[in-house]
């Protein structure tokens, strides 16, 4: 047979191997072989990556495309991820009624992503829960978030009238029904919030670790209490998305310790993993939940060590700087950061910290392609799509946004000089993205892919 594409020589990350010196095949979009270094393979294309790497793709399962420009934020957020070596994404979908809008969406990126991509539903009313089954199966989506701080009041000014503690148990009621359902919760206990934030602002505070302060890890860690202590008693899997905290990690310990209750899976963020709230970065680090203190940093390491972590998403919000040239208190919340997320965890967690490299593989792809439902992703076996990353794991750049992309034209990571980046990102076996530039090809035609991953679609 002949393949179209031969990787030679580079140290290819192999389940439960690790790093191993070996030649891959790619065939039709695929990896179709994987053979010992040197094998003698014909190939029509051969790529020589002497003293680089190859890795899985980065699954990010935590992006808000649609924030920044909505009619462009699939072809800027998907060029932007591929820089960073992000190979999918599930971004999150929301309307008053998905049945009515899920298909357009779905268009919009199918035309302009350069990566594979996924949704995740908004349950933002009981119109959700009720057709839940329906838009599940549909549109072959198998996960959901709920919005904990759109409680009430905060809801209301929004536009949500039916979020409360009903609505959570109901949510979580109707998930336990469908096979593989996952349900994420942000948490946050927004009725407390307001009380502090007034008197932090009355005091004249206008800083970063004013916005922790005025949402505490304690909120955190109470609303994930109600949360896993609801999905015990519906039978769901739960997701904690974006934990931020110690306090809220030992909460969700404490829970997974109980006998024969459901998955509680917790994603973190690069940004808990990174930054603390004395960051210069100020209102461009700007999120909720809030980024936290260096305790909290560390206790984010040892959750990615442990394994009490789960998945890393990155939270991408891709606004203008325009949005975050304000007082804390104005600022637009989240910021850009899908094409970070391989960066800094080798940064900081391989070349800092000495975490394992197959570890960091774990929750940047192949964990999130096994709650997700992803067979064909998150990993370097023959059958899987050829989502992979040559990666220079010396290679030193400095954060420029003006390099990166995005819609979004600042970071809160810029300036810093960051160790370890994708120096080709192949999605489905087609080079995207190489030297930090997306190729001519990808812009002429992105081919991203939708993926429907309903547990009914794929046997996993
Ligand atoms: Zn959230």
């Amino acid at each position: 047979m002949t393949l179209d594409l031969l990787i030679t020589n580079a140290r290819i990350m192999l389940p439960g191997k690790g790093l191993t010196e070996a030649t891959l095949g790619v065939r039709d979009g695929r990896i179709a072989v994987i053979a010992d270094r040197g094998a003698d393979l014909a190939a029509r294309e051969t790529l020589d990556c002497e003293g680089l790497w190859l890795l899985p793709g980065v699954i990010d399962p935590h992006v808000h495309f649609g924030f920044g420009s909505p009619e462009t934020d699939f072809e800027t957020e998907s060029r932007t991820a591929a820089i960073g070596g992000t190979t999918t994404v599930l971004s999150f979908h929301r309307s008053k009624d998905i049945r009515e809008s899920c298909d357009a969406a779905r268009t919009l990126g199918e035309t302009q992503s350069c990566i594979d991509f996924g949704f995740h539903f908004g349950i933002t009313s009981h119109l959700h829960v009720q057709t839940l089954e329906e838009i599940s199966a549909r549109f072959g989506v198998s996960s959901y978030k709920l919005y904990m701080m759109y409680k009430g009041a905060a809801g209301l000014a929004q536009g949500f009238t039916d979020i409360d503690d009903g609505l959570l148990y109901a949510a979580l009621r109707q998930a336990a029904r469908i096979p593989g359902a996952i349900m994420g919760v942000h948490c946050e206990n927004v009725e407390v919030i307001p009380l502090l934030r007034d008197e932090l602002r009355a005091a004249g505070r206008d800083d970063l670790k004013a916005w922790n302060q005025q949402s505490p890890d304690f909120l955190e860690a109470e609303n994930v209490h109600r949360v896993c202590y609801f999905a015990s008693k519906t039978g769901a899997a739960v997701n904690i998305v974006h934990l931020s905290s110690r306090e809220a990690l030992d909460e969700v310990r404490r829970h997974r310790l109980r006998r024969n209750g459901p998955p509680i899976y917790v994603e973190s963020c690069p940004h808990y993993l990174f930054l603390n709230d004395e960051s210069p970065a100020g209102t461009y680090a700007k999120v909720n939940p809030p980024v936290r203190s260096q305790d909290d940093v560390e206790a984010m390491w040892e959750g990615v060590l442990d394994g009490s972590i789960t998945t890393i998403g990155s939270d991408h919000v891709p606004r203008k700087r325009a949005t975050k040239d304000k007082t804390i208190w104005a600022a637009s919340n989240g910021f850009p950061g899908t094409g970070m997320i391989l960066p800094l965890m080798l940064h900081e967690g391989y070349h800092r910290r000495q975490v394992p490299l197959a570890r960091i593989v774990e929750l940047c792809a192949a964990n999130s392609a096994r709650i997700y439902n992803l067979p064909s992703k998150g990993g370097i076996e023959v059958g899987k799509d050829a989502d992979l990353l040559v990666v220079d794991p010396d290679l030193e750049k400095v954060v420029d946004p003006a390099t990166l992309e995005s819609h979004a034209d600042y970071s809160p990571y810029e300036g810093m000089k960051i160790k370890g980046w994708p120096v080709r990102t192949l999605v489905r076996g087609r080079c995207v993205m190489q030297d930090g530039r997306i190729t001519d090809e990808a812009r002429t035609y992105p081919g991203g892919r939708y993926l429907r991953r309903a547990q009914s679609d794929a046997a996993s």
